[in-house]
């Protein structure tokens, strides 16, 4: 039965002492967290190395990703592994994930077309994120775009203002508590179908490098 009450948040999906991301995935599949299990495909989990260095963080899983279950893999994923790439960063250190994980759309005819998770949605499915972080204990998370941020570091976060700075983590985030990891440290930068949409998009896919390389120059060996 759909749910038509608030959310009530994706805890009681998480295990309680998962041991692997597969694990964790296994679990967010049958996830009813929040309404968006009802019109989606599928979860959508995070994926990428277990020991990964960098863990991106997007918004929520497309119209592509929604319907192969994986995250990243339409334009703005190729054009994400592009920037990782050129960045020099090793795709061997990466995780990608999103904050929401199931895709949020509205109908026009037969097409769904994208629609930002709202406040609950994030709040909701937070626990997916905390426990990907905990088990990957990474050295940098980096945020692409506004949803993201928002959803991590709050409602004042522009990305336009903290795009390409390094800021101490979790310090940074809304709540700090939330995120029981080691003092790392968290970069903003422009999500990637961004640069896909900008006027142009050569200027934009280069901030967007930029700000990556700063990236990768955090990181230890
Ligand atoms: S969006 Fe997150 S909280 Fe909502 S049903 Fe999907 S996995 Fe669960």
């Amino acid at each position: 039965m759909p749910r038509t009450e608030a959310p009530v948040g994706a805890q009681e999906w998480v295990p309680p002492q998962p041991q692997s991301i597969d694990e964790l995935k296994s679990a967010a599949a049958g996830c009813e967290g929040c309404e968006l299990h009802v019109n989606a495909t599928q979860t959508v989990f995070g994926r990428g190395a277990p020991h990964a260095k960098i863990v991106f963080v997007g918004e929520q899983p497309g119209d592509v990703e929604d319907q192969k279950g994986l995250p990243f893999v339409g334009p703005a994923g190729r054009l994400l592994r592009e920037a990782v790439d050129d960045a020099g960063i090793d795709p061997a250190d990466v995780y990608i994930t999103n904050a929401v994980k199931h895709f949020r759309f509205e109908l026009r005819g037969s097409r769904r077309i994208h629609q930002s998770p709202g406040p609950a949605h994030i709040t909701a499915c937070r626990p997916w994120l905390v426990a990907e972080f905990s088990l990957l204990q990474p050295q940098l998370v980096v945020l692409l775009g506004a949803t993201a941020g928002k959803a991590l570091i709050g409602p004042s976060f522009r990305v336009t203002q903290q795009r390409g700075k390094l800021m101490p983590w979790p310090a940074s985030a809304q709540h700090p508590q939330d995120f029981p990891v080691a003092d790392i440290q968290a970069l903003a930068t422009i999500h990637p179908s961004a640069v896909l949409r900008a006027d142009d998009r050569d200027a934009a896919y280069r901030g967007l490098v930029d700000d990556l390389k700063i990236a990768r120059a955090a990181l230890s060996a």
